[in-house]
């Protein structure tokens, strides 16, 4: 397989010189892949320098305090990876007696070290014979086997670890073409402008000898998020709310809810709000109880923005509520099965 040669060929000639390549520390190649999955290469470097400058060791890490630990992590996001850094140190150090796991199957046992970055441990830090798969590799594998496979299913997932297992028989050496194969993704075969007059593997790579390189890998566009604005009247009369069960075929069928009406775009005044004249009538017996609040619920190809008018009906009210409606006390409520957006705006104004 001329191709993995090559690629390490080129990598002795094109590597940048990067600090966590200059190690074989678990630990800190550990913390470069965990950063480097918040942020680039030139935005990740200062951030890995700080982290190791004040946890050199993971002892140090796992006696960091939380607050510290995340007011160096500030700027990258995703803070639950770094309360995962922190926890999986205390777990290495106190039940581990401070030995980082150095096989690919004993790391995927570790919080927060999923199948790449156990992969890049594994083959950095012990060269374990076991291919990393990132978006790189993915770019790179499509575009020299010519595979038109989309890369966000399963089956291409397969295919590509599967390939990846077979080219890493013929490396030399596993650490160095698991960096070759990824720092040629991320700067000779790059998305937009791969370098393909200078490559290297050109005369092998079927993307280039058939001009396919901006098509591959193939990779199925996600479903737009469609918005949603979701106007809320919840009336309150004597400690009770009137709510109704979703019957609808629409998002939270069977759950239930309060007095909706959907509008084309965001509203936050209740005056902007064209009701229904029943509706209306009823929101005029009683006062608005408090500034509307504002909430918002991501599914998965929805973005409800939701604004909740709280409305209070005098005590002495005895109309009639609208179709499908009935009150219900704040004990009965917490029983009732509910969307995430109503169960968190009940606690915030409720709880
Ligand atoms: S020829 Fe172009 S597309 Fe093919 S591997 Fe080289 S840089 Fe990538």
């Amino acid at each position: 397989m001329v191709f993995v040669p090559s690629l390490e060929r080129w990598y002795e000639h094109h590597k940048r010189d990067l600090p966590w390549r200059h190690t074989r520390n678990p630990y800190h190649i550990w913390l470069s892949e965990v950063i480097l999955q918040q942020t680039r290469v030139a935005q990740g470097k200062p951030y890995y320098e700080r982290f190791i400058t004040a946890y050199p060791t993971i002892q140090d890490l796992a006696r960091a305090d939380e607050r510290e630990l995340l007011r160096l992590w500030q700027g990258l996001g995703y803070y639950s990876r770094a309360r995962n850094l922190h926890q999986t140190a205390r777990y290495i150090t106190d039940q581990l007696a401070g030995k980082f796991p150095e096989t690919y199957h004993d790391l995927l046992k570790m919080k927060g070290i999923g199948v790449y970055t156990a992969a890049a441990i594994a083959s950095f830090a012990f060269s374990e014979r076991v291919p990393v798969v990132d978006g790189n590799v993915y770019r790179v594998l499509a575009r020299m086997f010519g595979i038109e496979e989309d890369i966000t299913t399963t089956g291409a997932r397969k295919t590509f670890a599967a390939l990846a297992t077979r080219l890493m028989q013929h490396a030399n050496d596993p650490a160095t073409y698991n960096q070759a194969i990824m720092e040629f993704g991320a700067i000779q075969c790059t998305p937009v402008a791969p370098d393909c007059l200078l490559c290297p593997v050109q005369q092998q790579c079927v993307a280039y000898l058939t001009g396919q390189q901006h098509r591959l890998p193939v990779k199925a566009k996600k479903a737009p998020v469609r918005e949603r604005f979701f106007q809320y009247l919840v009336f309150r009369n004597n400690n009770q709310l009137a709510m109704r069960e979703r019957t609808d075929r629409d998002v939270w069928q069977n759950l239930y809810d309060f007095y909706l009406l959907e509008t084309d775009e965001p509203k936050t005044a209740f005056r902007e709000l064209l009701l229904p004249d029943t509706v209306n009538e009823l929101a005029f017996q009683g006062v608005l109880a408090s500034v509307p609040t504002e909430a918002m619920q991501l599914l998965s190809h929805q973005r409800i923005r939701a604004v909740f008018y709280l409305i209070d009906l005098p005590d002495t009210f005895s109309g009639s509520l609208p179709t499908g409606f009935k009150w219900y006390s704040m004990a009965e409520i917490s029983h009732l099965p509910k969307p995430v957006l109503i169960t968190n705006y009940l606690e915030n104004t409720f709880g």
